[in-house]
């Protein structure tokens, strides 16, 4: 029987690589909602490929393009934010989370609460709302499945394991675009540089935000909500080659190891077969050709937002949402020009501290008003420390 499936940012680097997979057993799958936000030539001829139920673009100023390119194909077009929560409530088997930023939020729980299987490529889900995200699923017992590749080899190595043995779990690093660059040369790093990741090919966002470890930092406060872990069994190391995606030490002193090309097919495709495994058309490794395998420390100088997330691991409640909005700010101040790479950290720890002195982020329940309504402060703190500066 065919699987019904849902792409959530279809047109991005994750969903990108989901229709790759999609498309090599076209047999196999319905597709029944592909979302995206304003690259609507690749929308539309996504969803004619794969003759989507619906296409919908986050932006209403999008959909009369939207239309006019899917006019006599028979296939819906929809714009905004609840076209986008109405997509997720169709029903599918199958539905990837991989929308960038606190918007993949709201289509998620919405899918959740559908009891679907959610692939959740969105990080930010779990960093605005772990506790939230993970109890609408058991709530709706639906099943979330990492699609992180750090979370997706967490995963694999724990399966037949008890996560009560589990001592501590270590996310690699690639260390980002600056990992070897001279401290001093930091706040003089371009956008253009910081753009272009050493290892992994991905959308912009998130290759900034490796370089700066922003993007680890959020992988950290990930880890802690889906395997349900304390801040202190989560380690970093930076592992320039990419190729170990993460460890799991087991209280015997076991440590399991998960290896594999630098390519998300593969963690995509291990949630999209799951429990079974398929095979996948991803580089097969020639160990005696790599040679060898090298770890370091991450320096505390280099990667302050290593230091943030801590804080907001030990901190809870609310803390996730307030930082990953303030990230957000400070990243899209960074592309614009309006702040140099240094400062983004600078601007969360700043929009950190000054919404602990105005109210509470610790005890608000993790609703999903309250989520939005930190989100939403944050940002506003954010920009008003961004503009002083
Ligand atoms: P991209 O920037 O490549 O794609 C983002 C997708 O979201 C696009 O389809 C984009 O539409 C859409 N989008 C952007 N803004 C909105 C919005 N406000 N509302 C709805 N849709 C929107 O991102 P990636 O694919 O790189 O990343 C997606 C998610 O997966 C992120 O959370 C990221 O952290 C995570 N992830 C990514 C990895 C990777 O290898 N790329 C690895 C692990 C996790 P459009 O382009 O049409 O404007």
């Amino acid at each position: 029987m065919k699987r019904k499936i849902t792409i959530f940012g279809a047109t991005g680097s994750i969903g990108q690589n989901t229709i790759d997979l999609i498309r090599r057993a076209p047999d196999d799958y319905d597709v029944v909602a592909l979302t995206g936000g304003r690259n609507i030539a690749q929308l539309a001829s996504d969803a004619k490929a794969l003759r989507a139920e619906i296409a919908v673009t986050a932006y209403d100023d999008c959909l009369a393009d939207l239309k006019q390119a899917l006019a006599g194909t028979g296939i819906e077009a929809a714009s905004g934010e609840q076209a986008l929560e109405d997509a997720a409530t169709r029903p599918a088997d199958w539905i990837m989370s991989a929308i960038v930023g606190a918007a993949g939020l709201k289509p998620g729980l919405c899918a959740l609460e559908q009891g679907s299987t959610l692939a959740l490529a969105n990080k930010e889900s779990l960093v605005t709302a772990g506790p939230l995200l993970m109890e609408t699923a058991r709530r709706n017992s639906a099943t979330v499945l990492p699609v992180d590749s750090e979370h997706s080899a967490v995963f694999q190595a724990l399966v037949g394991e008890d996560i009560a043995a589990v001592e501590r779990i270590i996310i690699t690093a690639s260390g980002g675009a600056f990992r070897d660059w001279p401290l001093e040369k930091l706040s003089k790093a371009t956008l253009a540089q910081a753009s272009n990741h050493p290892n992994w090919d991905m959308g912009q966002r998130i290759t900034i935000d490796s370089a700066s470890m922003f993007n680890k930092s959020l992988e950290l406060i990930e880890t802690k909500e889906f395997f349900g872990v304390t801040p202190d069994q989560i380690e970093t190391v930076i592992h320039p080659e990419s190729l170990i995606h993460a460890l799991v030490g087991f209280r015997d002193g076991a440590l399991m190891a998960h290896i594999g090309p630098p390519d998300m097919r593969h963690a995509i495709g291990f949630a999209l077969h799951w429990p079974d495994r398929k095979h996948l058309p991803v580089e097969r490794l020639d160990l005696a050709r790599i040679g060898a395998l090298t770890f370091r420390a991450p320096e505390d100088a280099r990667y302050p937002a290593l230091r943030l997330a801590r804080n907001v691991m030990e901190t809870g409640g609310l803390s996730g949402a307030a930082f990953n909005a303030a990230k957000e700010r400070a990243l899209d101040g960074f592309i614009a020009g309006e702040i140099g790479f240094l400062q983004m950290a600078q601007v969360v720890d700043a929009t950190l501290d000054k919404l602990f002195a105005e109210q509470s982020l610790i005890n608000n329940e993790i609703s999903l008003d309250n989520v939005l309504q930190t989100d939403h402060l944050a940002r506003v703190r954010a920009d008003e420390i961004i503009r002083a500066r």
